[in-house]
């Protein structure tokens, strides 16, 4: 027994169970209560760290000289680990005033909660540890909190800092500092409004051409049309000129059909047949006329 005292004690302090603890749960290394148990193919059973500790200088089980080492370890039988965890013990704050009992298996969770736990102080830089039941009011006092300054300057100070705390010093750091981001964002807004500028001031001289375009595109048509429109009237004067020669000549036929009536009617003409041909002939070439240029 006397070697192993020579590794840390690592399973539950025998003395804080209630009642009656089986010889089979104790750790054959610490001989305490076993913690995170690890069992041994001849059935020792070992807290997992004391077990860990006597494998580096040894291969074999510190109890019958078996050999041992660490891939044979497996976890402990199921009825005992039932046993192990129904275990009544004590908080281990009972010194500090804990009253707390419970199975070994809910220890941990009551332990991590315990209000008589020692716990760091939450300021940083704070190096005190107080129960967790104190921290409310070492917190009020911890020379580590920070605090409004009493000055209205509207900065948090750490009580130890008091001293060196300058009110002024600090509102013209944070005043150059807004002024900076201030004109900062001015010039972003600047560059961004002269960027959008330049977009619409292009977009515009692009609409621009493309309407000096249409308007050139436009007038060259409309000449276009005038120039037809010149053409169709030239024809139509052209036309009315033709309909006026062949109305006279019209009314010419007409009267040279009257005449020839009257010279058929006078028997006197009634020999002279020769003269009949040239009238009418002159007829035939005038209708002739006159028909093509209404048909044009
Ligand atoms: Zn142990
Ligand atoms: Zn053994
Ligand atoms: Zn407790
Ligand atoms: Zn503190
Ligand atoms: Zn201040």
């Amino acid at each position: 027994m006397q070697r192993l005292t020579v590794f840390k004690k690592m399973g539950y302090d025998m003395e804080r169970f209630v009642g009656y603890v089986n010889e089979g749960l104790l750790c054959c290394i610490c001989r305490d209560v076993l913690q995170d148990p690890l069992q041994a193919p001849c059935e020792h059973a070992f807290c997992t760290s004391c077990i860990h500790g006597w494998l580096v200088q040894h291969n074999s089980c510190p109890e019958d000289r078996q050999f041992l080492d660490l891939s044979v370890l497996r976890p402990l039988y199921r009825y005992m680990r039932n046993d192990l965890n129904r275990l009544q013990l004590h908080c281990r704050n009972t010194a500090s005033g804990c009253e707390i009992v419970c199975s070994l298996e809910s220890i941990g969770r009551h332990e991590r909660e315990c209000e008589y736990s020692q716990i760091p102080c939450s300021n940083s830089g704070c190096p005190l540890q107080v129960e967790r039941r104190n921290l409310d009011s070492h917190l009020v006092v911890c020379e580590f909190r920070s605090r409004e300054c009493p000055n209205g300057c509207g900065y948090a100070i750490l009580s130890a800092g008091d001293a060196q705390h300058n009110c002024v010093a600090e509102l013209r750091t944070e005043l150059e500092l807004l002024r900076s981001e201030m004109i900062c964002q001015i010039e972003e807004a600047k560059h961004e409004m002269q960027s959008r500028l330049d977009s619409q001031r292009r977009h515009m001289v692009q609409k621009e051409s493309l309407l000096q375009n249409e308007i050139e595109e436009l007038k060259s048509q409309m000449s276009k049309m005038m120039s037809n429109i010149q053409a169709l009237m030239a024809t139509e004067r052209k036309h009315r000129q033709e309909l006026e020669q062949a109305e006279l000549e019209k009314r010419e036929v007409l009267e040279l059909m009257k005449n020839f009536q009257k010279d058929c009617l006078s028997p006197q003409n009634g020999s002279k047949k020769a003269t009949h041909f040239q009238p009418l002939s002159r007829l035939e070439s005038m209708k002739r006329k006159t028909w093509e240029a209404t048909a044009i």
